[in-house]
């Protein structure tokens, strides 16, 4: 066995269909008496639901988060903050509105109860991106990470399956390279298998029929996905994803869905145990090929092309990707990554 270390987050994971009604007790708990409610514009009717169950512990709503926590909108939150002089965050929604949240606590420290929508994973990650005047900067501080986190499998319910798939993949990206990751321990490797077999079970019910169960199970993955996330560093296909969306503009979690069976082919020699491990959780032989069945039922968009990326573009977001490489365990050259992004770029199976 590798020496390892491992360090628990100091969090608080309630789980379970209907769980948001704890929200209050939840909030007590965490000694708030007045908390900010956060949410995205078009999720702020649920949030006001929500918000009626609260009594006087909801201070006030702010519905502007948006996706990669511009700090404008930070600081008109911030601003809100005061006026309603809350004493903690409660943020429902998916990666925007928790990155919000995240990023009133940076600069309060202020607690949070994070009641995740999607399957992103960023409620139990200690990093904040913040983007501002179109620059993106990511940092990792604890200071971010929420005190308290409610996964109600009611609220995945009204994701629509062509957002809950490519959401799921992304979960799944965080659970495959945390298998190889260079600080990964034994804990962590068991947290991510189970995630991988979770989301990979529950996919198929959830493109079909937007099965209940079947969600109930992905956010279940999800959680212990993004733990993995939260605790171990990631490898080559976060720095691709990082790069064919900070530069190119890509989507999120479609291109997180759409990558991970080739960033897996990328190492599979390199991390043969890793591999095995995800092989296992899916049921299948291969881990690269059954990740890429998985992405093609999940994904609307199923080659690089069809995000209307060019061959230029794919030399380029090699060379970008070999600037400042992130641990990998194959290293990590121009020609590979170019090569990966080609097979990804025509779709051609890993
Ligand atoms: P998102 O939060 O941007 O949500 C996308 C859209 O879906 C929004 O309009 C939202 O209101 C809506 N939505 C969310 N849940 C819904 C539901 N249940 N029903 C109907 N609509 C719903 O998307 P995301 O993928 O969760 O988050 C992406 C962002 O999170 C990115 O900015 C990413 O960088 C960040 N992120 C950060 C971390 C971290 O550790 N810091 C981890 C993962 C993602």
């Amino acid at each position: 066995m590798r020496p390892f270390a491992y360090q628990a987050a100091p969090m608080r994971v309630v789980f379970g269909a209907g769980r948001r009604s704890n929200a209050a007790a939840e909030l007590e708990r965490l000694g708030a008496r007045r908390a900010l409610l956060l949410s995205t514009p078009e999720q702020e009717g649920d949030v006001r639901a929500l918000a009626e169950t609260l009594g006087p512990r909801a201070a006030g709503l702010f519905a502007g988060a948006a996706m990669h926590t511009p700090t404008d909108v930070t600081e008109r939150a911030m601003t809100m903050l005061g006026e309603v002089r809350a004493d903690a965050v409660l943020a429902m929604g998916g990666g925007s509105t928790i990155g919000l949240a995240k990023a009133i606590a940076l600069r309060t420290d202020l607690a949070q109860l994070a009641i995740p929508t999607t399957f992103a994973g960023s409620e139990m990650t200690p990093i904040i991106g913040q983007t501002e005047a179109g620059r993106k900067t990511t940092q990792t501080t604890r200071k971010v990470l929420p005190e308290t986190v409610i996964y109600d499998a009611d609220l995945v319910r009204t994701l629509p399956a062509a957002v809950a798939g490519p959401s799921a993949m992304n979960a799944i990206a965080h659970a495959v390279e945390a298998l190889y990751a260079e600080d990964g321990s034994p804990v962590i490797s068991l947290m991510a298998e189970e995630a991988i077999r979770a989301i990979g079970g529950a996919l198929p019910a959830i493109m079909e029929r937007q099965d209940p169960a079947a969600l109930e199970q992905a956010l279940y993955g999800a959680w212990l996905a993004g733990a993995c996330l939260g605790s171990v560093g990631m490898a080559i296909h976060h720095k691709i994803c990082h790069v064919l969306g900070g530069s190119f503009g890509l989507p999120h979690a479609p291109i997180h869905c759409l990558m991970i069976p080739y960033s897996a082919h990328y190492n599979a020699e390199a991390a043969p145990r890793a591999m095995d491990r995800v092989a296992r959780a899916l049921g299948a032989d291969d881990a690269p090929a059954a990740l890429h069945d998985l992405m093609r039922l999940a994904n609307a968009q199923t080659r690089l092309s069809d995000f209307g990326l060019t061959e230029g573009d794919l030399d380029e977001a090699a060379a970008i990707a070999v600037e400042q490489p992130y641990w990998n365990p194959r290293p990590v050259t121009r020609g590979g990554v170019r090569e990966m992004l080609h097979a990804a770029w025509e779709g051609r199976a890993p």
